[in-house]
């Protein structure tokens, strides 16, 4: 398999980022380097008067902003745990597959590794983050399976 010298991994945060992580790793070059990527989505007014009695305060960009904190807080937490450069972390608003596909080309990643589940039915008639990405993407797109059983 082909190593990799600027591999891009995108994280959603959660647990299986470990699986993802361990993917890139294998594909990277001896003098290579894995960079973190997490993408926020913009809270929307609909969602939030959508649950009555929610505990949330303040206007919508102001919880974008808590939750982009949040993740930039998280993802250097992650890059430290895995033995990573806290500085090779970034955290973007919007949608997920159009910032990862952007700020990969903007930065000349040779490789984006992103999870998937491995969509079936409608999940796979509404796409998924990996479908997102490799639609359009200007480089490879390593498409890892999450083993949730893991
Ligand atoms: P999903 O769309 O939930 O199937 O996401 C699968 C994979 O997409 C995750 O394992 C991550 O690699 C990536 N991903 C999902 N959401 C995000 C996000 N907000 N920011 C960066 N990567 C993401």
């Amino acid at each position: 398999m082909t190593a990799y010298r600027q591999i891009l991994v995108a994280v959603d945060l959660t647990e299986e980022s470990a699986q993802v992580l361990d993917q890139a790793r294998k594909i990277c070059c001896a003098d290579g380097k894995l960079s973190l990527l997490h993408v926020v989505q913009p809270v929307a007014g609909p969602y939030l008067t959508a649950f009555p009695g929610t505990q949330v305060t303040g206007n919508e960009t102001a919880l974008t902003e808590k939750f982009r904190e949040t993740a930039e807080h998280k993802l250097r937490e992650l890059a430290v745990r895995v033995g990573l450069d806290p500085e090779d972390t970034m955290v973007l608003t919007g949608s997920p597959g159009a910032e990862i596909r952007r700020y990969a080309e903007q930065h000349g990643h040779d490789v984006i590794v992103i999870g998937t589940h491995g969509q079936h039915g409608l999940g796979l008639l509404l796409g998924s983050t990996a479908n997102a990405v490799l639609h359009g993407a200007a480089c490879d797109v390593l498409a890892v399976r999450i083993n949730t059983e893991q």
